[in-house]
């Protein structure tokens, strides 16, 4: 049985996961591992990793930092808060990036900045759509300032993309903070966000206090980004694949991807 952390509704197991781990009473979207994305959003048994094997190095030696990883791998059985390759969706090729929350809550160290910038030259190299599925906390405090330099290893990489003619579509799920919300997850030529997907840079309540002002309660929500123009679409995770699929249709000329800007 599976309770809903929002309206309390008790579900089967069952059909919850045929739900895609959506309420079936009040609509609210339970966060995804990467592996649960990726098995949703691809073609059944298509997808090949990039990169399994890198790993977080201590580069600042911070106290207990190996430590804290080694019990993150323990207990999601998942490497870094990231994870890349491709695959084809519909039958068209892509490569994708997908963030885990669930390991050291989606923070950016050297590993995913490092993973997400390889992914996106690949798919540079190849002429592949990109699809990155973002959800974060924010940066990686334990390495500092290596872990700030991803944003601009990131967003420098994606320009390129960009100037190449790549077609890069980014999807916020909750929550999506900090660095990566500030870096490649803005960046997307198309934005969709899931529903009731929080989406920001610093927390509501670090800009209350700095504002001295309330903000509304849907302030940060997928919806309240939509209604101010920074994200393009909210899309149901149940009709997510289907939209993908169409976005990379409508942008695929015989067989040639542009990003139509
Ligand atoms: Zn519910």
């Amino acid at each position: 049985m599976n309770k809903c952390p929002k309206c309390g509704t008790i579900q089967y197991h069952k059909e919850f996961q045929k739900n895609l781990k959506v309420c079936s009473e009040c609509s609210h979207h339970l966060r995804l591992n990467a592996w649960e994305r990726i098995e949703m959003t691809l073609d059944e048994g298509r997808f090949f990793e990039y990169d399994a094997d890198m790993d977080s190095v201590d580069p600042l030696q911070f106290p207990d930092y190996m430590e804290k990883l080694n019990l993150q791998k323990a207990k999601t059985g998942l490497k870094e808060a990231v994870i890349t390759g491709e695959g084809t969706i519909g039958g068209f090729p892509v490569v994708v990036a997908v963030m885990s929350f669930e390991f050291f809550t989606g923070s950016m160290g050297s590993v995913v900045g490092e993973k997400v910038t390889r992914a996106i030259e690949t798919a540079q190299q190849k002429q592949y759509p990109l699809i990155i599925f973002s959800t974060s906390g924010g940066a990686r405090m334990q390495e500092s300032i290596l872990s700030l330099m991803q944003m601009a290893k990131t967003s420098a990489a994606l320009a390129k993309f960009h100037e190449a003619g790549g077609l890069y579509i980014s999807v916020f799920t909750d929550p999506t903070m900090g660095g990566v919300s500030a870096s490649f997850a803005m960046l997307g030529d198309i934005i969709i966000a899931e529903p009731g997907a929080r989406i920001g840079f610093a927390g509501r309540l670090v800009i209350e206090q700095t504002i001295r002002q309330k903000l509304p309660d849907e302030f940060q929500t997928a919806e309240f980004n939509l209604k101010h123009g920074q994200i393009d679409l909210v899309v149901p995770r149940k009709d997510m694949r289907q939209t993908l699929i169409k976005l990379i249709d409508l942008h695929t000329v015989k067989g040639e991807v542009t990003h139509g800007g």
